[in-house]
């Protein structure tokens, strides 16, 4: 599932492949989900931009292309002259493309669907409550050691739930909350953290997000970049994907359990 380090790996990818380019011609799936992506025919792309886990494509009409990666959702530009541009039809999981004036295409692919296309005038996220209300970014300075505290103080649910659910920062997934959670050794499950251990998470979030910055995201499965590469972080994880492994601190094996419906993986050791 593509969380901060996929997404803006794939922003940084696709920007100077797209920025300055006229849609001429656009498809999508028939599902509501999709078929906002036809209304951006005629406009250009100024730029892309990322907010949480959302890529922000700015047109030049004051309108903006946001696309939702989803679960299994790729994007990537197929070049007019590419002998594989044909299988693009072919291919039952493309959801939507969007031509350039010179033939060259792009193209998002989601073979789960859980995948979103909006187009809207910019800034206004009414019909995108999630992005609406996203938390700060991890690497902006407002979001700070004492400002996390204070969030995740407002409310009783658990701590991994309250990271999952973007308001108190943006951008963290399933991968880069059980990575922090053991980095800063806090159980998934409290509901409360002192000062001190919040200044811990505040730090082990921002150094989690950027090992998978550095190694371009983590590629469990359907994970690629915009070039089509995977990432390597997947090989650089402590905890997530490791429950019956020993602890890399302590030797424990980790275990995995639910917390609020999502798989979680912690050391009962280091993580009281
Ligand atoms: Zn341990």
């Amino acid at each position: 599932v593509p969380e901060l380090p996929e997404v803006e790996t794939i922003r940084g990818q696709l920007e100077p492949m797209v920025s300055g380019r006229q849609i001429v011609e656009s498809w999508a799936f028939p599902s509501g989900k999709f078929t906002d992506a036809r209304t951006a025919t005629g406009a250009a792309i100024e730029g892309i931009r990322r907010r949480g886990k959302y890529l922000l494509g700015d047109l030049d009409d004051g309108r903006e292309l946001i696309v939702h990666l989803g679960m299994t959702g790729q994007l990537r530009v197929v070049e007019a002259h590419d002998p594989m541009a044909g299988d693009v039809d072919a291919d039952s999981f493309t959801r939507a493309w969007w031509r350039f004036d010179d033939g060259d295409r792009l193209v998002f692919r989601d073979v789960r669907r859980f995948g979103r296309i909006a187009v809207v005038d910019a800034g206004r996220y009414d019909g995108l409550p999630t992005l609406a209300a996203l938390g700060p970014e991890p690497f902006d300075p407002s979001f700070t050691a004492a400002g996390l505290h204070a969030a995740l103080a407002r409310s009783s649910v658990r701590i991994k739930t309250q990271l999952l659910g973007q308001r108190v920062v943006a951008g963290v997934g399933n991968i880069y909350a059980d990575e922090a959670l053991w980095a800063a050794k806090i159980n998934p499950s409290a509901r409360t953290l002192s000062r001190p251990r919040a200044a811990a998470l505040h730090a082990a979030l921002i150094e989690a997000l950027s090992a998978g910055l550095r190694n371009r995201g983590t590629t469990l499965r359907d994970y690629r970049g915009a070039d089509g590469e995977a990432g390597s972080n997947q090989h650089a994880l402590n905890c997530y994907g490791r429950a019956g492994k020993p602890c890399r601190r302590c030797g424990a094996p980790l275990r995995r359990k639910v917390v609020d419906a999502r798989g979680t993986t912690w050391c009962p050791t280091c993580q009281r």
